[in-house]
């Protein structure tokens, strides 16, 4: 490839037009990357970087992947962030050549491979959502549209400029549009997120063309079927529109008309709640250890993605979150039935991803495959179900318990109703696909015999052809009397004969030779050709071209069929996720004992036994000990208490419990059973947690900040219906700087927000505002001492706990004997200072408001004798002279010394 060449001209001119992307240029069987896009592929995929060809006097960096395996690159491609154009080779080299011999092969970018645009199974997670979002904002009003091109969903949220990186979190896109021209605050707000960030133009946030476009896509005149959508949904609507016009090079996905979630129909979740309470992934990203892992039992994909939808987004709405309910309480009593539901959804395909991949032109035979399987597991769960509604409605009346039953019947009914649909669709599947199929089109071979007979009688006539050819070895040998002659096959010769060399001669020489055409030699072997062989061949290739081609029409055809049935599909689709989510939530609760919360607007919250769902589970893991179960009651607007102030020592529980409660209530809103043995919970429309310590060095942000930007959102937006949990705040300054802001929170909370909240704190004093603040309560988790230990009970009592035991768990935790005897010192001494001042702590809680009043700093700790002297002196006194070996006396001798010698150096 030198600069003039066409090719090289070809690739410069539509690498020109990709410049952002890797651009995978097709060259026969390999993807080929050039320039720098082939040194960062290079690297990236840890592949061979070679050269071909010079430009302008420099080598050209060049490496490649196989088009057949090219999926498992370019998922490690868009892993890494990079976009990928890819370039195919529109026409076959022979079409090329007809125009001059140096001619090159048509070429077009046929997509472009980015992390919010994937279909394919092998890029995909199967159980997480692949979301496209796009962010618009107009004048203080936002919206957050995203799609799911693999499944067709779309959606849009209207929400305030600082919902949006709430929104966003919640959504969890992969890839997410703004505008180029953004505000520096959305793009601060957005830049936390863990999505690729993508800005384009402000042409394509454009409201009326997006209306336009969007009546279009749905064959209607006006959206208002749909909703009324502001102007700023629109735009948002719109650029993802323009977006996948772009990457899809216009072969749109089949979506599904925009669907409206409000804010209030979900509680709403901050990202630092989100992430605290680890609630879809873990702090270190994984699925696994946190909320969502520990309590996946769906069986199918769609299952575990709506599973995912409902945990990220407990509902508001008490209606909808009691027939969820409902329905895992049917299932939970129908054991049998709930078994044979899971085993048969056990095999279920995802024919949402099916189908969207026949609606872009990507599908394959076995993706018409899951939509045969996915149909028929439909009909089958139906019939499960029908059978138990009518043996159900038999006793419909018998008694009080069975009407109670009724209600969860009937939530199952709408799920079960979706099931219904695509008999015909079924029926054609079933009658033409066979049963084993190729991933590809053009592998061919996947209809059945007998479906078409067109496509029988090609089949017929290319099977001859290949019987035909063992018949013609056999006459080849008789006539040639060579034994060892074979008819063999490739893709350079086709069919030819091939013998031994040693034995060629024969067929080299006349008469033989007339008939023999001498085609090829290789190691020890000869090839020829005969004109039978050659019209033989001819014929099976025909008979095979008209085979494939009957059944690529054929292909054609039924994924046209599914496409214009896919209202119905994607209908079937979802009662099945339902019918999953549900079954698996019956089987959890089954398993591990969780109860039914009782919801109701109340604004209470009385959980009986309750239990950290991951904490648990790890625990049941490793050590196999059990759980402690602890109950936690708040009381109504009115009454007391709205606020526990938990104390207790460092590892007693105080997190756990903490977190234990929000995610009880997350369950609940989420229309899952629950961990505990009883609960009732009044609708909480915000959750809030401020736990642990992170910082966010890359955005500038130190861990004090981080913890105090956390609490000034909670106080700013916690209404009455929120759930606030906050874990030692203040932790991250001075100990006077800390308690005052955890008591001005706590006073906050009490005051004006007036919420419900669990407060966790190591600032004793606290525990003497219950005396000032009437809807507060303490609780401590206990502990006991032994020996100058603790043993932890992991029980929350009411009342305020003692002391810390902050010294006695860093022993737990291995500091050296030195440091731990010089702490107990210093809190000694800190202690006797305190006490000395007695009366002190409670006439600050007497003396509020606390900040009117100028403080001192606490006296420097008086430094008590030298530790190092006493731990000698506690060694001395371990040692019984009489049972020492003389060996023993020795190393101890040399031990006593070095303490001695140690203790010289302190003092
Ligand atoms: P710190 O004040 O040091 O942050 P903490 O009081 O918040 O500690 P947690 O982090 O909640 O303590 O709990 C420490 C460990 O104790 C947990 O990781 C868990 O292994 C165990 N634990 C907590 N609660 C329970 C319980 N109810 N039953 C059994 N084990 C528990």
């Amino acid at each position: 490839m030198n600069a003039n060449s066409p090719m090289m001209a070809q690739y410069l001119r539509i690498k020109h037009q990709y410049s952002d992307c890797l651009l995978f240029y097709q060259m026969g069987d390999f993807y080929e990357l050039f320039f720098d896009d082939a040194v960062t592929a290079a690297k990236a995929l840890g592949i061979v970087l070679s050269k071909r060809g010079k430009r302008q006097g420099q080598d050209i960096p060049m490496c490649g992947v196989p088009v057949i395996t090219s999926d498992g690159y370019l998922q490690t491609l868009i892993r890494k962030g990079f976009r990928v154009a890819v370039c195919e080779q529109t026409e076959d080299a022979s079409e090329a050549k007809k125009r001059g011999p140096k001619a090159v092969v048509a070429r077009e970018v046929v997509r472009v491979v980015t992390p919010g645009t994937l279909t394919e199974d092998e890029l995909l997670d199967a159980r997480s959502h692949n979301f496209l979002a796009a962010v618009a904002v107009v004048r203080g009003d936002a919206a957050v549209a995203w799609t799911d091109i693999s499944v067709g969903s779309l959606h849009v949220t209207p929400c305030s400029a600082d919902g949006v990186s709430g929104q966003i979190a919640r959504i969890s896109p992969k890839e997410l549009l703004h505008a180029e021209t953004a505000e520096s605050d959305l793009l601060d707000s957005i830049s936390g997120c863990k999505s690729v960030l993508m800005p384009l133009a402000s042409i394509h946030f454009n409201s009326s063309t997006a209306e336009r476009r969007l009546c279009e896509l749905f064959g209607v005149q006006t959206l208002d079927a749909f909703g009324d959508f502001s102007r700023v949904e629109l735009g948002s609507l719109g650029a993802l529109l323009s977006y996948l016009d772009v990457t899809q090079k216009g072969k749109c996905p089949t979506l599904l008309p925009p669907v409206r979630e409000s804010i209030q129909e979900s509680i709403e979740i901050d990202v630092a709640t989100r992430r605290n309470l680890e609630i879809s992934r873990d702090f270190s990203g994984s699925r696994e250890n946190s909320l969502l892992g520990a309590i996946d039992y769906t069986l199918t994909a769609a299952g575990g993605r709506l599973l995912e939808r409902r945990i990220c987004a407990p509902s508001t709405i008490l209606n909808e979150i009691m027939e969820r309910q409902m329905a895992v309480a049917y299932f939970k009593e129908r054991n049998p039935l709930r078994k044979n539901i899971r085993e048969n959804l056990r095999k279920l395909p995802d024919i949402n991803r099916s189908l969207s991949r026949l609606s872009m032109n990507r599908g394959g035979p076995r993706d018409l495959g899951a939509l045969r399987n996915g149909l028929k597991t439909a009909q089958t769960i139906q019939k499960l179900l029908r059978q138990c509604f009518v043996a159900f409605e038999d006793n419909a009346d018998s008694s009080q318990h069975l009407i109670g039953v009724a209600e969860n019947e009937t939530a199952v009914y709408s799920s079960a109703a979706k099931l219904s649909g695509c008999k015909v669709l079924l029926q054609e599947l079933e009658a033409a696909l066979a049963e084993e199929l190729p991933q590809l089109v053009r592998d061919g071979g996947f209809i059945r015999r007998g479906y078409n007979t067109k496509l029988d009688e090609e089949c017929l006539l290319r099977d001859k052809g290949r019987n035909q050819i063992s018949q013609l070895q056999a006459e080849f040998i008789k006539e040639t009397g060579i034994a060892p002659l074979k008819v063999k096959h490739n893709n350079l010769l086709g069919y030819f004969i091939e013998v031994p060399s040693a034995q060629a001669s024969k067929l080299l020489s006349p008469p033989l030779s007339n008939k023999y055409i001498h085609r090829h030699t290789v190691a020890n072997a000869k090839r020829f050709a005969t004109e039978t062989l050659a019209s033989t061949e001819t014929r099976i290739i025909n008979a095979a071209s008209r085979t494939l081609e009957i059944e690529t029409e054929l292909f054609n055809m039924f994924g046209k069929m599914a496409v214009e049935a896919s209202k119905d599909i994607n209908q079937i689709a979802t009662g099945l996720a339902e019918i999953d989510v549900a079954t698996a939530w019956a089987h959890l609760a089954d398993d591990l004992s969780w109860c039914q919360p009782k919801l109701d607007h109340s604004g209470i919250l009385d959980i009986n036994g309750g239990r950290h769902p991951v904490v648990e589970r790890s625990l049941r893991k490793s050590t196999g000990q059990e759980f402690i179960a602890n109950d936690c009651r708040l009381a109504d607007l009115n009454e007391s208490p709205r606020i526990r102030l938990i104390t207790g020592p460092n590892m007693a529980g105080k997190s756990t419990y903490l977190r234990q409660n929000a995610l009880i209530v997350l369950l609940a809103q989420a229309g899952s059973f629950v961990p505990a043995e009883s609960a009732h919970i009044g609708l909480v429309s915000q959750l809030f947690s401020r736990v642990g310590a992170s910082d966010e060095l890359a955005r500038g942000r130190s861990t004090f900040m981080v913890e105090m930007l956390e609490t000034a959102a909670i106080l700013n937006q916690a209404k009455s219906n929120a759930l606030v949990i906050l874990d030692e705040i203040g932790r991250g300054t001075a100990t006077y700087d800390g308690l005052s802001i955890a008591w001005s929170t706590l006073e906050h909370l009490h005051d004006v927000n007036r919420c419900r909240a669990l407060f966790a704190t190591h600032y004793h004093e606290l525990t003497q505002l219950t005396n000032r603040l009437p809807r507060i309560s303490n609780a401590n988790v206990s502990v006991r001492e032994w020996k100058n230990d603790i043993v932890f009970l992991y029980e929350v009592k009411e009342g305020a706990a003692e002391r810390s035991y902050g010294v006695q768990v860093a022993q737990l935790a291995g500091m050296p004997a030195l440091a731990i005897a010089r702490a107990r010192e210093i809190l000694d001494s800190l202690e006797t200072d305190e006490h000395n001042a007695t009366g002190r702590v409670s006439a600050r809680v007497d003396d509020l408001p606390l900040f009117a009043s100028a403080r001192e700093s606490p006296a420097a700790p008086t430094i008590a004798p030298n530790s190092a002297e006493a731990v000698l002196q506690d060694r001395l006194n371990e040692i019984n002279a009489d049972e020492l070996s003389p060996r023993d006396a020795l190393l101890l001798i040399y031990e006593l010394k070095k303490m001695a010698a140690d203790k010289s150096v302190t003092s």
